[in-house]
C-alpha cells in the first residue's frame, strides 16, 4: 500500500508537469550502495538524441530539471541542431573529493547508459573531466577534453562569440553602430569574458564588468586583457589597477549601449528594470531577465535577445564535436546558426509586434512539431 501511494504521487508529478512536447521519459535513479540520487528528463527527441548538461547540485528537483529540459529542448530546436533536449540531476554536493566526484558521476554514468537517446554535457558542477568518465562508461558525452576529441568551449569561448553574432544583427535593429557602442558585462567569467574580447574586435568598448565580488566601471574603456589576466590569477574585477570601483548590483543602471547579462538567473527584473539604461540587451545567462521585465523594456522600445537564441554557441559546439567536426568549423557553425536565427527572431517580433522572446518560442515550438510530424509516436521514445 505505501509503495503504491509512492508511485502514485510520483507519477501525478510527472505527469503535471507534461503537454503535447513531452517529456519522452523521466528516470528516477537511486543507487543506496554508493550514495547515488539522480533524475534524468528526456523531454523530447523528435529531432534526434537529446543532448542537455549533468548539474550536480544538492537541492536539483524534478521541477528544475524538467524546466532545464525543456529549455534545451527549445535551444536546440532554435539552433536547428539534429538533436532534442533533456537534462540530468545529481543531488549532490559539486564541492566534495574528487574521488568521490568521479565514483558517484561514474555510477551515474552506468545507470544512465541504456539510454541511448540521451547525450550528457557539462552543466554546473561538472565539467569536461567528468565528461570523459561519462564517455568512458558509456560511450557518449559531449564538451570533452581536447586530449580525446573534445572541443574545449569554454576555452575558445564559443558562447561568448555566439553572443557576439547575436549582438552584430542586433545592433542594426536597434539602431546601434557596434564599432563604438558601449558595452557593460555583468559576470566576467568564462561567457562574459570572450563576449567582451569578441566585441571589442568589432570595435565596441567595455565600460562596464562585475563579478560576484563587485564592479569596475570607465566611460573612456576598460583593459579587456589587463581585467582578464586579473581574473586568471584568482583576483576580482575591483583589482585592475585605474578603474572606478561601484556597487555589484550598480551595473544594472550604467549608462551604456549594450548590457551583456553573463551571471545569475533573474538580475533584471520588475524592482530594477527601471534603471537599466541600454538600448539592446544580449542574453549570455540563462533567463538572465524575468518575463515582466521583458515586457517592460519592450514597452520601452529597450530590444532584448532571448537567451536560448543568443547563448547556443555552447551547444552548437558540443554538437560539432559530436559530430566529428573540427573547432574551426564549430565557429563557423555559431557564427551562421546565430546570425540567422536572431534575424529571423527579430524579425518576426517586430512584424508581428511581439516581444522577441513570444516570436522566439514560437520559432522553436515550429520546428519541434515538424520534427515531431516526421516521427511515429510524435515523439521517439528512448530505447
Ligand atoms: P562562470 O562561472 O565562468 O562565470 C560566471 C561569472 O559571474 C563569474 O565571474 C562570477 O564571479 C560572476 N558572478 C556570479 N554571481 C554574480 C553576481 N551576482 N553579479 C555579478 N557577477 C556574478 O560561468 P559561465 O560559464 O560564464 O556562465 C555564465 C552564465 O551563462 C550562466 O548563467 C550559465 O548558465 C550561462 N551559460 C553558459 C554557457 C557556457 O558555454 N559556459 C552557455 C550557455 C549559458
Amino acid at each position: 500500500m505505501m509503495s503504491d501511494q509512492r508511485e502514485s504521487t510520483m507519477t501525478d508529478t510527472v505527469f503535471d508537469l507534461a503537454d503535447d512536447l513531452g517529456p519522452a521519459a523521466v528516470i528516477h535513479i537511486h543507487r543506496p550502495a554508493v550514495g547515488l540520487q539522480a533524475i534524468l528528463v528526456v523531454d523530447n527527441v523528435a529531432a534526434g538524441p537529446a543532448i542537455g548538461g549533468v548539474r550536480m547540485a544538492p537541492d536539483a528537483s524534478l521541477g528544475e530539471c524538467f524546466r532545464l529540459a525543456r529549455a534545451m529542448t527549445f535551444k536546440n530546436a532554435a539552433a536547428g541542431l539534429p538533436h532534442g533536449g533533456g537534462k540530468s540531476v545529481i543531488i549532490a554536493d559539486p564541492g566534495m573529493q574528487p574521488a568521490r566526484k568521479q565514483q558517484l558521476v561514474r555510477a551515474f554514468a552506468c545507470a544512465i547508459s541504456p539510454i541511448a537517446d540521451y547525450i550528457p554535457g557539462p552543466d554546473m558542477g561538472t565539467d569536461e573531466t567528468a565528461m570523459a568518465w561519462i564517455r568512458d562508461e558509456t560511450g557518449r558525452a559531449v564538451g570533452l577534453p581536447r586530449e580525446i576529441g573534445g572541443i574545449p568551449l569554454d576555452e575558445i569561448g564559443a558562447t561568448g562569440r555566439g553572443l557576439t553574432a547575436a549582438a552584430e544583427v542586433a545592433c542594426r535593429h536597434a539602431g546601434i553602430d557596434l564599432a563604438g557602442a558601449r558595452v557593460a558585462v555583468q559576470g566576467f567569467g568564462s561567457v562574459g569574458r570572450h563576449a567582451a574580447r569578441f566585441l571589442a574586435k568589432r570595435g565596441a568598448v567595455l565600460v562596464a564588468a562585475s563579478d560576484s565580488k563587485g564592479a569596475v566601471i570607465d566611460p573612456d574603456g576598460l583593459d579587456i586583457d589587463a581585467l582578464a589576466a586579473v581574473k586568471a590569477r584568482g583576483g576580482k574585477v575591483t583589482d585592475l589597477a585605474g578603474a572606478r570601483a561601484i556597487d555589484r548590483d550598480a551595473i544594472v543602471g550604467v549608462d551604456c549601449d549594450i548590457w551583456i547579462p553573463a551571471a545569475r538567473p533573474d538580475v533584471i527584473r520588475a524592482d530594477n528594470v527601471d534603471t537599466v539604461r541600454a538600448k539592446l540587451i544580449v542574453q549570455g545567462a540563462n533567463i538572465g531577465v524575468t518575463a515582466d521585465a521583458e515586457r517592460t523594456l519592450h514597452e520601452r522600445g529597450v530590444l532584448c535577445v532571448p537567451d536560448f537564441i543568443a547563448n547556443a554557441g555552447g551547444v552548437i559546439c558540443a554538437s560539432v564535436e559530436y559530430h566529428g567536426g573540427s573547432e574551426p568549423q564549430a565557429l563557423a557553425v555559431i557564427d551562421e546558426k546565430i546570425r540567422a536565427n536572431t534575424e529571423e527572431v527579430l524579425e518576426r517580433a517586430r512584424d508581428d509586434g511581439i516581444v522577441p522572446r513570444e516570436a522566439a518560442e514560437a520559432m522553436a515550438q515550429e520546428r519541434v512539431r515538424r520534427a515531431m510530424a516526421l516521427t511515429r509516436f510524435g515523439t521517439k521514445l528512448p530505447s
